[in-house]
């Protein structure tokens, strides 16, 4: 028999967990993680972007990078007013003089004031951020993919194997829940005793939502995507975060599949992403038809679908799907039944815009094995085919049933894990928030905390890259 190409799952209890030791290069003290970001070039490059302010309001003190640093190191320190206390201090707040001078000479060093804003400064500017916080966040997306590039992540000229790729070839996504800010979920509510009708403030952002474990969290929802090239805890790119409106049609996964495509378009090397089982056949579908690998789990409710009776003279092969491939239903002499899995020989990707994707199958028989090729992860439209054989027409949901790494395979196995990254990158995010709740009321001040969370965690994973911080040179 041919091997599997995927190989036989490893019993859970015979395989080795993967967790790894915390090493230095995961420690970073809160000084580090502030000179990572005032030495982010990408800081910089947004605060070029912003349109000069309005000529009405208090004349200015700082550029506008001073407030998006202060944006990033409120991520790092969870509140602004913690982030407003560091950065009066001028002994602080020379991380950002150095990166100033770094990145833009020592003439605009001398410019910044001898300490940084207060708490009422920051609120006043912040204003002004969010305004174009999608502006930003529309600039920043090409930035972050440009810093992952120049990390090993997505490389063009590397060999992608479509049947065993890569964690640093892969998107990590997955949606998150984030705590509204208030309890309030109705502007106005009537004291049942005293009559008394209250007014409070409720973010327009946030609805009712289930979680994957099944809790209701009440909260905005947002996706976010990032990949990595090695281990270190801190070395994850975020790559883009998008907001998840109410009743969008498609939900979570459909924000998910336009932010994949978006990133597999702008980077070639991309192969693909790994997300939770809220992606079903028609997410798959439409990233499979992009020409990338979609590496999830297999929605709970997928029972076993008859498929096809395969006849070569003297034999019959009555062919069924389950557990995300094509598997044989053995009859036994006792009346019984079993759904044998086939061996899958190879996994074809094949198109030039429009992609297709196959199984080889090697189907044993005592004749000599059937070499067979079914087409997997998706699902034929009317006109695809000849008539009346598409699977639209047939009622076959292909990308539902039949995955292009199935999931009970030792491929799955080591794969899949790698997608825990981003869980693990909602909890740095959570812990960015004061007690993990938002301060921000409506998408666009949502985003504005997003992206100041996403800048402060790419400036460390870019420090780390380049081998650390200029946080150690002799301030002049
Ligand atoms: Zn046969």
């Amino acid at each position: 028999m041919p091997e599997d190409i995927f190989g036989d799952a490893v019993p859970p209890a015979q395989r080795t967990p993967r967790k790894r030791a915390f090493t230095d290069k995961d420690r970073r003290t809160l000084q580090e993680r502030l000179a990572d970001c005032a030495h982010n070039p990408d800081l910089y490059e947004l605060a070029g972007m912003l349109p000069p302010p309005g000529r009405i309001g208090r004349p200015r003190h700082y550029p506008d990078v001073a407030f998006l640093f202060f944006l990033a190191a409120r991520s790092v320190l969870a509140s602004a007013r913690r982030t407003a206390a560091h950065l009066e201090d001028p002994e602080v707040w020379t991380t950002l003089k150095a990166g100033i001078r770094a990145e833009l000479g020592a003439a605009e060093a001398a410019l910044l004031p001898e300490a940084g804003p207060t708490r009422s400064q920051w609120l006043h500017a912040q204003r002004r951020l969010r305004e174009h916080s999608h502006e930003l966040w529309d600039a920043y997306r090409p930035l972050a993919l440009e810093q992952a590039l120049d990390q090993g992540i997505f490389p063009e000229d590397e060999t992608r194997s479509w049947s065993s790729p890569q964690r640093h070839q892969l998107i990590a996504a997955d949606g998150t829940v984030l705590k509204s800010p208030t309890l309030a979920r109705a502007s106005q509510s009537v004291d049942m005793t005293t009559g008394e009708i209250r007014n409070h403030r409720v973010d327009p952002a946030s609805v009712a939502q289930i979680e994957g474990g099944g809790a209701e969290v009440f909260g905005p929802k947002y996706v976010f995507f990032s990949a990595r090239k090695d281990e270190n805890y801190l070395s994850r790119v975020f790559l883009d975060s998008r907001y998840v409106p109410h009743l969008h049609p498609g939900g979570e996964a459909a924000v998910a599949v336009e932010g994949v495509i978006d990133i597999m378009s702008a980077a070639p090397g991309c192969m693909g992403t790994l997300y939770d089982g809220a992606m079903r056949g028609v997410h798959r579908d439409a990233i499979a038809r992009y020409g990338g690998l979609v590496v999830n789990k297999q929605h709970k409710g997928n029972e076993p679908q008859f498929y096809e009776t395969l006849r070569h003279g003297r034999c019959t092969h009555e062919l069924w799907t389950a557990n995300g491939r094509i598997a044989e239903k053995a009859h036994y002499a006792d009346g019984s039944a079993e759904l044998v899995p086939v061996t899958i020989k190879r996994l074809e990707r094949r198109g030039v815009r429009t992609f297709r994707w196959y199984h080889v199958l090697a189907i044993p028989c005592r004749h000599g094995a059937h070499q067979f090729r079914v087409g997997i992860g998706t699902t034929s439209r009317k006109g695809e085919r000849a008539p009346g054989e598409s699977d639209e027409e047939r009622g076959f949901h292909r990308a539902e049933h039949l995955q292009q790494i199935p999931e009970f395979t030792r491929t799955h196995q080591l794969v899949y894990p790698y997608r825990s990254d981003a869980e693990s990158g909602h909890a740095q995010l959570d812990a960015s928030l004061w007690n993990g709740r938002l301060i921000s009321y409506g998408v666009e001040a949502q985003q504005l905390l997003t992206l100041g969370f996403v800048l402060a965690q790419n400036s460390t994973s870019r420090a780390l890259h380049q081998g650390g911080p200029a946080l150690l040179k002799p301030t002049a």
